[in-house]
């Protein structure tokens, strides 16, 4: 234990695994107290104004189709920029964030949402921890040498499992899902999550990016990300059966019952298809802009946007009582150079205390 100290992760990933599935996508749109179109109101333009940092909920009535769309500007690039990861890296946890703002923005309630990966590939482990209802923090940890040129981010994170926790605080139960990693990305992983523990008809999109834009001082560099995540929601749950699997080994003649998707969500998934990473990416697109263009034929509804922002929760009061917590020899081994520096593996805060404040005698 030297000068750096991860704070928080340690007792985050340390939670034993109970598996118990949740459902944050019903809240967000049957509760929502936000319809900006009402009966007496009952259309109006898309917004061109652009938002970035927030999660818009949507619905197409007509396709039993909820949604929501992320766009993430200058919040992402502030939790990016304070750490020093490559590019790559980056860009993995910057799709991590937006997964988690995409299924996170639903939750009702002051607690936590949690998504992390621990997995055997170059990122061996990503965090992002969103302290509902706004503040979203990240952290991930990577070998620099098996970083390769080229890698997606499913050949970055490798096999392992993901784990998305739900912490409504000390009194309340904590609720986690889990999905396997195999290689494939974290739109694939979120995908495998909704149809084996949900069985929720459910796409995702997600992209992130680099933008450049020139200036009086130079071009200027700054991350930014989209996504957008569709889920087919009918009132009558036997709509939203997948299709079925390959009968695999059934004996030939065997009488298989044929189930096909619903024509709604067939139209859904094929709407989102056609999203680019470049209308996510967009700066000068707006969200409802871009849900207009793919759903005008049908309809949109937009719901009020979730206003997101980077702010870590780390403090010298909560790294102190942290430091209390070690036993006496190990926190005597903190001491260097007269001090004991730790630094947020989630914001890179250095925060340092004389022995006597760290409790070394
Ligand atoms: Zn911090």
């Amino acid at each position: 234990m030297g000068g750096r100290c991860l704070v928080a992760p340690f007792a985050i990933a340390e939670l034993p695994l109970s598996i118990h599935p949740f459902r944050p996508q019903i809240d967000a749109m049957t509760q929502s107290p936000d319809i900006q179109i009402t009966a007496s109101a009952p259309t109006r333009a898309p917004s061109a104004v652009p938002v970035d940092d927030a999660a818009l909920p949507f619905e197409v009535a007509a396709l039993d189709l909820r949604g929501r769309l992320t766009r993430l500007g200058p919040a992402l690039d502030d939790i990016l920029t304070k750490h020093d990861y490559p590019a790559p890296v980056c860009k993995l946890l910057g799709e991590a964030i937006v997964l988690a703002t995409l299924l996170g923005s639903s939750l009702k309630f002051d607690g936590r949402f949690i998504l992390q990966t621990q997995t055997d590939g170059p990122v061996s482990f990503l965090i992002v921890d969103f302290q509902l209802p706004d503040r979203l923090r990240a952290y991930a940890r990577f070998d620099a040498a098996r970083l390769k040129e080229g890698q997606d981010s499913g050949a970055l994170l490798g096999k392992g499992h993901l784990a998305m926790t739900i912490d409504q605080g000390a009194d309340m139960s904590r609720y986690q899902g889990l999905v396997a990693l195999d290689g494939g990305n974290l739109e694939d992983a979120a995908h495998e999550y909704f149809l084996r523990s949900e069985q929720i008809p459910t796409r995702v999109r997600i992209a992130v990016g680099e933008e450049w834009r020139g200036g009086g001082e130079g071009p200027k560099h700054r991350w930014r990300a989209g996504g957008m995540l569709l889920q087919f929601l009918p009132k009558a749950p036997e709509r939203a059966r997948p299709a079925d699997l390959d009968p695999g080994d059934a004996p030939e003649g065997a009488v298989t019952h044929e189930v096909a998707e619903d024509d709604a969500w067939v139209e859904g998934q094929s709407l989102i298809s056609t999203v680019e990473d470049i209308e996510l990416l967009d700066p000068d697109l707006s969200g409802e802009r871009l849900l207009y263009r793919l759903f005008h034929e049908r309809g949109v509804r937009v719901f009020s946007p979730l206003p997101l922002r980077a702010q870590c929760s780390c403090s010298r009061d909560a790294v102190s009582s942290m430091l209390k917590s070690f036993a006496a020899q190990d926190r005597a081994e903190m001491v260097k150079d007269g001090k004991v520096v730790v630094t947020c593996e989630f914001c890179s805060s250095v925060y340092e205390f004389t022995p006597h404040e760290a409790g070394v005698e």
